[in-house]
């Protein structure tokens, strides 16, 4: 099926045509089938089952779920106000791959995920940009990774959620880059039991309790990941592979978006030039010269407060910015 109708369906898909070959195994034959079948209508469950068993498959209602699962499909609604599906693109469906089936996307050639994701960072740029700029000029917009918090305030932002229960779930920024030296199960998000095309409904991640999180949070403040968060969930990002951040370093955003509400202080003083610091900045503004001594470029710093949350002295400090609002 697949083969016969090959560009039709990467067409439908909307798969960049450099990336033909390298989409197939991301897909499989039946639902190459379906995309046929359904083109971009919203077709119910039964109707796809049904096409699914014509595929001469078995199980149609758990291969359905699985499409979905992977991104594949997603929910929507049918003019009769019952919940049918849709196709994805393959925007949508290329993180889910290197999110959840790693294996197989380990079998790329690092010049195939450098294209790859040169290609979703320039859509994602298409998409933010407008937004970034906005929060970076202060207007009240609701957008992913707008503000670095402390480590405490993600706990307070935790509680400010709401529920007692959370997913987490693979960061999809450093499983598309295939990141290996840095934590990548830190997404979290809450738990919406009525919502749909969600990592719950989808049954993908982990449901932890709340002091569960707070682990999370503080596993991934000592391994140099920067918190964020609003609205939609906390995010524990770096800053090699983090969309937000390669947007926020392309449209020179540093210190308004993300928003950074403090401003770093380092004391010499009190330094010991363990060099945990330079570990520890995602953004080189910690460095330690040939003489293993350490120091700090305020130009360079982001605000994004993990070296005072990591630093063993207490020799960084950070003073609230006058000329941000919270
Ligand atoms: S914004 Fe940060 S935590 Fe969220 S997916 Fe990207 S790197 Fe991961
Ligand atoms: S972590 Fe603290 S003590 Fe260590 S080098 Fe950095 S500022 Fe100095
Ligand atoms: S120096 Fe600035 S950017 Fe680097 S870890 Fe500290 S607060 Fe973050």
């Amino acid at each position: 099926m697949l083969k016969d109708t090959y560009a039709e369906v990467m067409e439908l898909w909307e798969v960049p045509e450099e990336f033909y070959e390298a989409a197939k195994p991301m897909y499989r034959d039946y639902e190459a089938a379906l995309a046929m079948k359904m083109g971009k209508k919203v077709c119910s469950g039964t109707q796809i089952c049904q096409w699914i068993m014509e595929e001469g498959l078995k199980n149609p209602e758990e291969l359905l779920f699985e499409s979905y699962q992977r991104n594949v499909l997603k929910k929507s609604e049918l003019p009769s106000g019952e919940m049918g599906y849709v196709t994805t693109t393959f925007y949508d469906r290329y993180p889910f791959f290197a999110q959840y089936e790693p294996e197989e996307y380990a079998k790329y050639s690092q010049e195939m995920v450098d294209r790859l994701n040169q290609w979703d960072l320039e859509v994602y740029f298409g998409y933010v940009k407008d937004t970034v700029l906005a929060v970076a000029a202060g207007e009240d917009v609701p957008m992913h990774q707008s503000q670095f918090l402390t480590l405490e305030e993600s706990w307070e932002m935790m509680d400010k959620l709401g529920g007692d229960e959370f997913i987490v779930f693979p960061c999809n920024c450093k499983a598309m880059g295939r990141c290996t030296e840095k934590p990548i199960n830190v997404c979290i998000g809450k738990v919406e039991r009525d919502k749909v095309n969600t990592p719950y409904d989808r049954k993908l991640g982990k449901v932890v309790t709340r002091a569960e999180i707070k682990d999370v949070l503080t596993m991934t403040d000592k391994k140099g990941l920067m918190h964020s968060g609003e609205y939609d969930g906390l995010c524990s990002c770096d800053g090699k592979y983090c969309y937000p951040i390669k947007v926020a370093k392309t449209l020179g955003t540093r210190l308004n978006y993300p928003k950074s509400h403090y401003e770093t202080q380092w004391d010499e003083e009190k330094c010991i030039h363990c060099g945990k610091c330079t570990k520890i900045c995602n953004f080189g503004a910690f460095t330690k010269d040939e003489n293993k001594k350490v120091s700090f470029d305020i130009d360079k710093c982001w605000g994004c407060t993990i070296c005072a949350s990591n630093c063993p002295k207490g020799a960084i400090t950070l003073k609230k910015r006058a000329d941000i609002e919270d």
